[in-house]
Order: C-alpha cells, then structure tokens, then sequence
C-alpha cells in the first residue's frame, strides 16, 4: 500500500505541448482515484507520467515520500493495466501472468503459486494453459488484471481498462475492479472518459479540462455541488440543463422577459447561468408557489424506467430536457407546466464558476 503526491506536476511534450498545467494530487493509502475528462484534457500523459513512461517536465511525483521523478518505470514499484490488454499472443494465461515474476527472478515454484492464487481471485483458475486468442474479451481483461496484481505492487494505474467490452460486460467488470481492489487494499488511479463508470468506481473524482484539475471529491459532492459549469456539463447523462439569467430589479430574468424568483441576489445587469439538472424539473401542482416554466413538448425518449422530455421554453433556443417516470402520458407537442426546488439550483457566473447562494 502506498500513498502518491503529485506536486505542481507539469508536463510539456518535445514540440513545446503543455499537456499538464501544475497537477497537484494527494492519493491515500488503499484509495482509488478516477480521473476524468474529455479527449485531450491530459488523462493518459497524466498516468503515463505516474508510470514512469513519460518524463515530468516540472514540478514533483512522490510515492510514500520518496521522490521518484527520476526513476525508471520498473523501479517505481507501479503495476500499469492497458485498454488494449497488452497480452503476450504466444504465450499461455500462466505464462502472462508470471512473465514480470520471472523475469525478476523469483523461483519457479513461487511464480507458480503466485500465479495460482491470484488466478483464483479472479476466476481463472481453469484457462491458464490457454492463449490469449482463446479467451473471451472479459477473460483477456482479467488476464491483464491478473497480470498486475501477482506483482503486488504499491500502486495500480488503470488505462481505460473496460473500453473494449460491451456494455453488459463493462458493468460487470466495474464491479469486480471496485470490489478487488477494496478486497487487496491497493491504492489505484483509474483514467476514464465515461462518466458514469467514474461515478461508481471512485471513492474520489478528478474532473481534468484542458491539462488542469477542474475539481477533486467525493462523486456525488461533484454531482450535487459542481465547482464549475464545466463539471456540471461533464457529470450527469443527460447533462444539466443551462439557461441564461440576467439580474434585474432585485431578482433574475431569463431573455424571454420570464421572471424568476430565486434565492440569491447578482449585481444589477450581471449576467450568470442557471443550471437544473433533468431529474429536478417536476410538473406543478395548481398549488405550486415559485417559479414555474410554461414548455412545450417536442421530443420523448422513452428509456424504460424513465422518459426524457426534450421542451423548449417560448423564446429560448435552448433545450430544457426534463426526466419524466417511464409511464408518463406525454405526447409530442404537449404543453407542460414544470417548477423546481431553489435547492437544486445551480448558478454559475460568466467565466463557469460556482456562484454561492
Ligand atoms: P483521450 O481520452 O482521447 O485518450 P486524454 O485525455 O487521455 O485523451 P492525452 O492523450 O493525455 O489526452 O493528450 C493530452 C493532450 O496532449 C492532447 O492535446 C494531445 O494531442 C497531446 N499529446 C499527447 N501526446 C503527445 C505527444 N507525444 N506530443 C505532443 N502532444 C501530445
């Protein structure tokens, strides 16, 4: 078990690229950090450079507070599980999942036990005489997890390790990550961009955008209590709704001229955002007090369980999709009377940050 403390961590690629912008980190000991994003915003360079397969540029990489900048991937006592699996084709699952045991040496009848053990945490006691070729791709996957955990490292780092399974398969295996490694204790970095795979493994979240750390925390104090507009877009399917506010006479109007009684005060004329995610929407009662949204329906999509409505509000071009029970009557066209709580407002001034209210 190890901790890792990413200081100012900068990384500038040799055509002067500046993929990390001064990360700073403190992973605990047994935590799984998940870092996500969108594609470019620097999660791979990042845990490439944790492994030790990209130089740091500036600023300091620490493990149980030893400065390991310096180190070779090998020295660094880090286990790295890829997308691809990375497996040896010609050799057997035993094979694979010894191959690093090996090679440092360790005696044959000590690889082999490893090598069982491990095996039989991950259900792959009865194919280690089989190839890589001959498994299915959830079979590769834990191979190459396998392949990681009888080194016993200090560290784990996941490189979107699940993107090659169907989706049935992926939530099958994000559990049995988060459940193995809780059960070893390992302290791990998982990178993703699938937003809800980061939800449910992490026990905490880091939202990278454009080489930097948008926010760090618990998955669901991002969710309900997102830093920046741009957490909120990135957390949450379908994404949180956003209406343009200006502050007028004591309170807040949208472009449409429609008023809004909310709890939180802006400077005169200042412009900001209002976010509401799609569950927060409800319909009014006659009895509703606060703000209510006259829309009209021009999409559904029915999901099962639930049915997203696509509305619109008169004059707005935004969409403003609404999470509606899967029984619901809506039809297309249908008028809708929609109110929230103040307490699931989310209001964001004009550069994306968090407006307290
Ligand atoms: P994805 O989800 O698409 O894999 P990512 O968040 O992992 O994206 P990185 O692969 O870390 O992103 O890339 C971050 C940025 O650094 C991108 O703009 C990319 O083009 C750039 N980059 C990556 N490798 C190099 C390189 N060797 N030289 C120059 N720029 C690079």
């Amino acid at each position: 078990m190890a901790t890792l403390q990413l200081t100012r961590l900068k990384k500038r690629y040799p055509n002067g690229f500046v993929a990390l912008h001064g990360v700073d980190l403190s992973v605990a000991e047994g935590e799984l950090i998940v870092i996500v994003g969108p594609s470019g915003c620097g999660k791979s360079t990042l845990l490439r450079t944790l492994a030790g397969l990209e130089s740091i540029s500036d600023g300091e990489l620490t493990i149980n507070d030893r400065r390991v900048n310096e180190l070779e991937p090998a020295e660094r006592d880090i286990a790295m599980v890829f997308q691809n699996y990375a497996l040896y084709p010609h050799m057997s699952v035993a094979g694979n999942m010894g191959y690093a045991l090996k090679n440092r040496g360790i005696a044959k009848d000590e690889v082999r036990r490893r090598v069982a053990a491990t095996a039989e945490l991950l259900g792959l006691g009865e194919l280690l005489e089989r190839r890589p070729r001959q498994l299915s791709g959830g079979q590769r996957q834990r191979v190459a997890m396998g392949r990681a955990i009888v080194r016993e490292p200090q560290v784990f780092l996941f490189d979107e390790p699940l993107s090659n399974l169907d989706a049935k398969l992926r939530v099958q295996m994000r559990l049995e990550i988060r459940r193995l490694q809780k059960r070893l204790g390992v302290t791990a970095v998982y990178v993703t961009h699938d937003q809800v795979e980061a939800m449910t493994l992490a026990d905490r979240l880091v939202v990278m955008n454009g080489g930097h750390v948008e926010q760090c925390g618990e998955p669901m104090t991002l969710y309900a209590q997102p830093a920046t507009r741009f957490v909120a877009s990135f957390l949450g399917s379908p994404a949180m709704n956003f209406l343009p506010l200006t502050a007028h006479q004591g309170g807040v109007v949208l472009p449409n001229g429609i008023q809004l009684a909310l709890p939180f005060t802006l400077p005169e004329g200042r412009a900001a955002t209002l976010g509401i995610r799609p569950e927060h929407l409800c319909e009014a009662a006659s009895t509703t007090e606060g703000a209510i949204l006259e829309v009209t329906v021009e999409m559904l999509e029915p999901l099962g369980a639930d049915m997203l409505a696509y509305t619109r509000l008169p004059g707005l071009d935004e969409w403003l999709v609404v999470r509606l029970d899967g029984a619901h009557a809506a039809h297309e066209g249908q008028r809708l009377s929609l109110t929230f709580s103040p307490a699931h407002c989310h209001v964001f001034d004009a550069e994306g940050r968090r407006v307290a209210m």
